[in-house]
């Protein structure tokens, strides 16, 4: 009996001190994170319910009503906090004429606004990492541009998130790049966005992380439930433009849950509430809503990992619905039904994640695991790489069955450096039993996304 309490002792001691690195936040994150402004989220909402409607098939030439004035005042607003913070934002329209298609009749001009921040791009660190909300609205009938519109939720709570980050974060300065969309196109089938991602990508812009904020200002849920304290993030697990091969490996090596888009959600869940309180992030295993979509999708269809942030639960009163008062029952989303005080959480995690990146050196490249042999150990390589200030790495792992990583094991550079690149042998855990992936941590301490390795002989 004695022996046994000691070995339990023993046991439970090993596995605490082997479980986690300690968490810890980083001042400058923490400092970001605390100038967010409810007030300032709460202003940026109700300015744009003042639009009438910002439908984008609306008015573009009244100086009160439509998605012109709504576009020319976001615009106006990125040009103050760019002014206030010396001019280091960059500000300018992203504008295409949308062909017709199902919800646009006839050639429209899309204008998607957007704020650069650009990276202090050392070396080849070229990252780019992107923020979105949609500042068009609808109502019940998609294509009346005419009614009253106020998207206060879905989706000005987005945009205020985009907006107030510009704001915070353009007073500081980062590793990589981070660009601040307002896109417009979204209810009538995500045209902004996918114009915008769709001349990234000819520009070979190698965008690192990609976070959609769509209906991120409701608690109260249609069904009675009130939640506050909980954020949705939506990753896909297989890229559905995956090649015939790539699904063959991604089921041979049992990464069907390892995809960059679910590595970003880890991150994200990890990342976020170390920042927040009594705020949590729900990862969700699929890439939006149940057969529904938003504007992180065009940029997952081009392989970047892309994510999407959403209340816990929706009010469908709220949603596409005209303003009327019916039996009882107040529809359309108003901006009083925005929680800002919950949007402001919302933003703190977004701030959180964006700066915890921005800051953190790139991720490792060339991450594998050795498979010349078989063994009962698991074998890790990966690059040697300049970038960023580089202390060590994180080796994640986790079983197979577990959402979020389980241990992460610091390394410094020094331990793992070999003649071709860097190798960390795993003792006694078996890479057909346990999930691996590795992380690059900054001599700040801050780490990037986790790199999932392919076999490599
Ligand atoms: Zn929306």
């Amino acid at each position: 009996m004695k022996f046994f309490v000691l070995f339990l002792l023993f046991y439970i001691l090993s596995s605490i001190g082997y479980a986690q690195v300690p968490e810890q936040t980083h001042p400058t994150v923490q400092e970001i994170v605390d100038e967010i402004s409810e007030d300032n989220i709460r202003r940026i909402v109700e300015r744009l319910v003042a639009f009438h409607t910002r439908h984008t098939l609306s008015d573009t030439t009244d100086l009160e009503i439509g998605i012109g004035a709504a576009r020319r005042w976001i615009k106006r607003e990125f040009e103050d906090y760019s002014r206030d913070s010396g001019g280091r934002l960059k500000v300018e329209y992203h504008r295409f004429i949308a062909e017709p298609q199902p919800r646009i009749p006839e050639p429209t001009e899309i204008v998607n606004v957007v704020a650069t921040l650009p990276g202090k791009l050392q070396g080849d660190d070229d990252r780019v990492y992107v923020i979105s909300g949609h500042y068009d609205s609808r109502v019940s009938d998609i294509m009346d541009a005419e009614s009253f519109s106020p998207g206060a939720n879905d989706d000005a709570s987005g945009t205020a998130v985009v907006m107030e980050l510009a704001r915070v974060m353009s007073n500081y300065e980062f590793d990589a790049t981070i660009v601040f969309m307002a896109v417009a196109g979204e209810e009538q089938g995500l045209v902004g966005a996918r114009q915008w991602a769709a001349d990234a990508y000819r520009d070979e812009m190698n965008i690192e992380g990609m976070i959609t904020n769509d209906i991120v200002g409701n608690i109260f849920g249609g069904n009675d439930v009130v939640d506050n304290t909980r954020v949705r993030v939506f990753s896909e697990g297989v890229n559905p433009n995956a090649t015939y091969e790539e699904l063959r490996r991604i089921v041979a090596t049992g990464s069907e849950n390892d995809s960059p888009s679910r590595q970003l959600a880890r991150y994200v869940e990890e990342v976020g509430p170390l920042y927040t309180t009594n705020f949590d992030v729900v990862m969700i295993y699929r890439r939006d809503r149940y057969l529904r979509g938003g504007d992180h999708i065009p940029f997952n269809e081009l392989g970047y990992p892309a994510v999407r942030f959403t209340e816990m639960h929706e009010n469908y009163n709220w949603q596409h619905q005209d303003v009327r008062f019916e039996e009882g029952i107040q529809y359309g989303d108003l901006p009083e039904f925005v929680d800002y005080e919950y949007t402001t959480n919302v933003a703190r995690v977004n701030g959180a994640v964006l700066a915890s990146l921005s800051l953190a050196p790139p991720p490792p490249t060339g991450v594998g695991i050795d498979i010349s042999r078989l063994e009962h150990d698991t074998t890790l390589l990966w690059d040697h790489s300049g970038l960023g200030d580089l202390k060590g790495f994180y080796i994640c792992i986790r079983e197979t069955t577990a959402p979020q990583w389980q241990r992460k094991i610091f390394v410094n550079v020094q331990d793992v450096q070999s003649e071709e690149g860097y190798t960390y042998i795993q003792k006694g855990k078996s890479k057909d039993n346990y999930i691996f992936g590795i992380q690059a941590v900054g001599k700040n301490g801050l780490n990037s996304v986790t790199v999932f390795p392919a076999p490599v002989r």
